[in-house]
């Protein structure tokens, strides 16, 4: 047995902070490597030595076997854990790290390299009664030999590249007559995605769910199951949802399945952690295998929450070479565990990452719930790496206990900053399909209205305006009570309506907010509908309002014209705020030009008795940091200056005239 005392991760973002979580529970040293993009982030302060291993691109840092090993030696470690992703199941790394004298936490390079090739896993799971989803995977890679068996197996077929991975190089073919054109596009794909052209030939499980089982193994030739995730809730081949137990598995048909899983780990010599992927047809009860994954999942923490095990110290133990702790009876899964993979992607436009800064990130407090993050209040989402922000993992005694609880935390988490699938989410889970576990793998495609999803909520975009409209009003008025030249009262007090526009749904909405104040309360009149609005209380941050009786506490963060709205009815609203003081509606006296809001002089680039052209700029004007020119309405001449520069004035100061 060898003692890991130090582990490097060869990873970054949450699953490092995962690993690392671990190590110190149990004494273990960590180094956590960063490249540019991630030095601020929060797994290298969390690790007890962090590495800097070079430039952003993963080519130059996370995938940079070299630097890794580098960094390994120069720290001490004597283990490398690889997390997902990256190096994890990259068998020439596996192999190094042997050579190098140094523990890889995760299976022997033999069983990685068996898992690699989708036609080779095919092959030695058929080979081990494994049952496979119909198909051919052999050597002969000639169009007709592809096209025969896809004619063979029955449309519709799955051609899917034996390097693919993660989603990519899949493409079902429903007809003879597409077949072959399907054929050589594929092979196209996959030779510049994954530099190899070889591909199998499947039957599509139209309505198929994704169950797959959670495998572990030792050095003594042990290998256990741990139950089942079922992850058929997928968006491009990929997961967006997992939960455990599955809703729809009959206990006769897990112990099968568990058993499949068990052959596959064995004919493996399989000695880590790593996962049986099964397609399964609920109405004929069959399941077929599609995959072996040689790593820690990204939705592993499901399996620990029904079961209580810790994953990541089973993997070093394993890598240790000690025999498994647990015995294929002991292993038990208690309640429900449900996970969502909160994402920097847009659910309206086909589910496109995402960048830049979550300027607010807060967690709501719900017993059960586990948050796998790196991201914090200022984070970045930057091109580089993917888009998860983080995983949201609920647990209770029941499945609907379960449920509940996510729809609270997805409600009540704070994401502010870009757009996130954090309400795409929410819809999913309030979907009575979903509910009661009655869906497959195509219910995001087949189930949901991607362009409609997020109009359900009553009064969105209202109620989000009224949010902005008077959080700004609120900053203003605190900025004020440093104005000392403007009387006091004022503020209080305006009868006249005042308008702002907002821009809603990318920009193709417009709303426009009319308000004003009297007797201590807002009245808001959006279209035809009027708002009684309370005030109750504004940071920067948030405002409580009272909308026709009922309060509300929105949570808002601002960035120049751009408002993020979030409250836990409506969810996220991204607003812009139209230019507020059109030239048009400057000019409210014959030649008069007035302040539009309580600013400062910022310059006055004319004088009285200079000539203007139309456009021309008269004043600077600032408030709020932004920045706003008052411009000549039409050809004239100066006839005076009221405002002088550095002076504050109130909204209505005259100016300057023109005639
Ligand atoms: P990858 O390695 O890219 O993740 P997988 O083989 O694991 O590819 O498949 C990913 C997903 O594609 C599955 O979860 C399932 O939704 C779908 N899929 C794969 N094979 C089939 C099939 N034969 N029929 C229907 N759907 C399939």
């Amino acid at each position: 047995m060898q003692n890991i005392n130090t582990i490097l991760i060869a990873n970054r973002g949450e699953i490092a902070s995962r690993v690392i979580r671990t190590c110190r529970k149990m004494g273990i040293k960590s180094i956590a490597v960063f490249s540019e993009a991630d030095r601020h982030a929060s797994f290298v302060e969390q690790a007890d030595v962090a590495v800097f291993i070079g430039e952003s691109t993963p080519a130059a840092s996370y995938l940079d076997q070299d630097k890794i090993i580098a960094a390994a030696k120069k720290t001490g470690a004597n283990a490398i854990h690889p997390g997902y992703g990256f190096l994890s199941e990259n068998v020439s790394f596996a192999k190094r790290c042997e050579t190098e004298g140094l523990i890889f936490i995760g299976p022997n390079p033999a069983a990685i390299d068996a898992m690699g090739s989708k036609s080779k896993a095919k092959a030695l799971m058929k080979e081990h009664k494994v049952p496979v989803v119909p198909g051919y995977q052999g050597d002969d890679q000639s169009v007709a030999t592809l096209t025969k068996a896809a004619k063979k197996i029955g449309f519709p077929v799955l051609l899917k590249a034996t390097a693919g991975g993660g989603g990519k190089g899949m493409r079902i073919v429903h007809e003879a007559k597409e077949i072959k054109t399907a054929i050589a596009a594929a092979k196209r794909e996959s030779k510049s995605a994954f530099g190899d052209d070889e591909l199998i030939v499947e039957k599509y499980i139209a309505s198929g769910r994704h169950i797959e089982f959670q495998i572990f193994g030792d050095k003594h030739g042990n290998a256990i199951h741990i139950l089942e995730r079922e992850c058929s809730i997928q968006r491009r081949y990929q997961k967006v949802i997992e939960e455990s137990p599955s809703p729809v598995l009959a206990e006769k048909v897990r112990k099968k399945m568990g058993q499949a899983a068990v052959q596959a780990a064995k004919a493996l010599q399989y000695d880590n952690a790593g996962t049986v992927e099964f397609i399964y047809d609920e109405q004929s009860q069959e399941f077929y295998f599609l995959e072996v994954n040689t790593r820690l999942q990204v939705e592993h923490p499901v399996t620990e929450e029904v079961t209580g095990l810790d994953l990541v110290q089973m993997q070093i133990e394993s890598a240790q070479g000690m025999p498994l702790a647990v015995q294929q009876e002991e292993i038990e899964g208690i309640g429900y565990a449900i996970e969502c993979r909160l994402y920097a992607e847009d659910a309206h436009n086909d589910f496109l990452p995402v960048t830049g800064t979550i300027q607010r990130f807060e967690i709501p407090d719900v017993d059960g719930l586990r948050v796998e993050t790196a991201i914090r209040s200022g984070s970045e989402i930057s091109i580089y790496y993917d888009p998860m922000i983080a995983k949201l993992i609920v647990w209770d005694n029941t499945r609907q206990g379960a449920m509940r609880k996510m729809q609270y935390v997805l409600r009540n988490l704070v994401c502010l900053g870009i757009t996130t699938n954090q309400d795409f989410l929410l819809h999913l889970l309030e979907n009575p399909d979903f509910q009661v576990g009655n869906y497959d793998t195509h219910f995001i495609q087949n189930k949901i209205d991607l362009n409609n999803f997020a109009n359900t909520k009553e009064n969105k975009n209202t109620f989000a305006c009224i949010a902005a409209c008077l959080h700004e009003w609120q900053q203003r008025e605190s900025k004020r009570t440093l104005l000392r030249s403007i009387p006091s009262g004022w503020r209080s007090n305006f009868s006249n309506y005042q308008q702002t526009t907002y821009l809603v749904a990318k920009g193709e909405e417009e709303i426009v907010v009319k308000y004003r104040f009297q007797k201590n309360a807002f009245t808001f009149l959006l279209g035809e509908t009027t708002y009684k609005v309370q005030l109750i209380d504004a940071t920067k941050e948030h405002c409580r309002l009272e909308i026709d009786g009922l309060q509300y506490l929105f949570n808002i963060a601002q960035n120049g014209q751009h408002y993020f709205v979030h409250n836990e009815a409506i969810g996220g609203v991204p607003l812009i705020q139209k230019e507020r003081f059109p030239a048009k509606e400057i000019a409210k006296v014959e030649g008069g030009y007035e302040a539009p809001m309580p600013s400062q002089i910022i310059k006055v680039l004319v004088s009285a008795g200079q000539e203007v052209k139309s456009g021309d700029a008269l004043i600077i004007l600032s408030s709020m940091k932004m920045e706003n020119t008052i411009e000549a309405e039409k050809d004239g001449l100066v006839e005076e200056v009221y405002a002088s520069e550095g002076s504050n004035v109130e909204a209505g100061f005259l100016l300057l005239k023109i005639t």
